[in-house]
């Protein structure tokens, strides 16, 4: 212990969802999709030849960026690929934000890794208080004196989204700060800002192939943003690690994405579903804000979300709770299957009865 530095011993590290195995759950909680990955990402996983794992991958992800770009309506220099989104967020810190400048700004509640970046880069931070309904308060934010800002859209763990409009009317009333779109589950959503990426130099959008592609196991993330953005992630990428995304990723990615009608399939799924979940709980008795995410925040007048998550484990199924001072009272329910959300559906009648 005694050979850590003082950052290493002082931080508090995010806490990841639970991944157990002692038995077989029915796994709501850490945001998963529970459709397989496309046919085609698996024909070319089993089809891969493992003699070319001897060689170092692409760099950069060449080829992966060039499938991005013309998905995204870009070219590839607009694009940058990292170990999950979570890599992409963390070289958003340094490439960014001064240890002495603004600092970063985000939500009070929010994806809570962003904090934690901060305090590993030693980027100073504040947070703005959600407003009622669990809405980003973005007349706050574009007052608040900082340098720039991380947002979740749709919101972690709220699954509240921002309109289009409202997005680019921020971005466009902070043109000297950046704004860094998290869009982890936009594709739940479809009102993604990446198209605005031409139009405001200010603007960077994270997006994530572990979520609505199935992919979460392989870790991939990517940026789309200005050349001089982007240039910025690659500095800080070859001054960290210059072959994130493995050579099996960026083969496994590329067929996922090109891949564009069963992309939209599962998505319409999950959508499908999300509504029929977020009925059953409201019938239940839970208040569940109007979710744009694959996953609902769900709290119970008659229990609180600690009891509610410790009977569900007992009973088979994970979600994800916090004892925070905000969340404790809800539940974050990734939605599943229809079966699988069957279950969940099941087991909350029995708790609640
Ligand atoms: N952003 C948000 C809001 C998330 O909830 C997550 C998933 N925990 C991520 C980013 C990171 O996802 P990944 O690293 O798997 O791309």
């Amino acid at each position: 212990m005694e050979f850590l530095s003082k950052r290493a011993k002082g931080i508090v590290p995010y806490t990841a969802g639970e991944q157990l195995n002692d038995k077989r759950y029915v796994k709501l909680n850490t945001n998963e999709n529970p459709y397989p990955p496309s046919p085609e990402a698996e024909h070319v996983l089993r089809s891969f030849d493992a003699a070319r794992l001897r060689l170092y991958p692409a760099p950069n992800a060449d080829g992966l960026r060039e499938t991005l770009a013309r998905i995204e309506g870009v070219s590839p220099e607009n694009i940058f690929c990292g170990n999950g989104s979570d890599e992409v967020l963390a070289l958003c810190f340094p490439a960014f934000f001064d240890t002495d400048g603004a600092g970063a700004c985000f939500a009070d509640v929010t994806y809570s890794f962003y904090e934690v970046f901060a305090r590993f880069f030693g980027v100073p931070f504040l947070t703005v208080p959600l407003k009622e309904k669990f809405y980003l308060d973005l007349s706050a934010m574009k007052e608040a004196k900082c340098g720039g800002y991380f947002i979740a859209n749709p919101n972690a763990p709220t699954g509240v989204g921002i309109a289009l409009e409202d997005a680019e009317a921020f971005i466009e009333s902070v043109p000297d700060k950046i704004v860094i779109m998290d869009e982890a589950y936009m594709d739940f959503f479809g009102q993604s800002c990446a198209p605005l990426t031409k139009k405001y130099p200010n603007l960077l959008v994270v997006k994530t192939f572990s979520k609505s592609y199935s992919l979460a196991g392989m870790r991939c993330g990517y940026a789309v943003g200005n050349q001089s953005l982007i240039s910025g992630l690659f500095r800080m990428k070859d001054c960290f690690n210059s072959y994130p995304v493995d050579a099996l990723c960026q083969a496994v990615c590329t067929a996922a994405a090109e891949d564009r009608d069963y992309h939209e399939k599962t998505v319409e799924l999950v959508v499908k579903e999300r509504e029929r979940l977020r009925g059953e709980l409201l019938a239940l008795g839970f208040v569940v804000p109007e979710s744009k995410a694959n996953f609902l925040f769900a709290s119970h007048p008659s229990r609180g979300g600690g009891e509610i998550y410790s009977r569900l484990k007992d009973e088979g199924v994970l979600v994800r709770h916090w004892e925070k001072p905000f969340l404790r009272d809800f539940c974050r329910i990734t939605v599943g299957t229809p079966e699988q959300d069957d279950i969940l559906v099941q087991k909350l009648k029995k708790i609640l009865s």
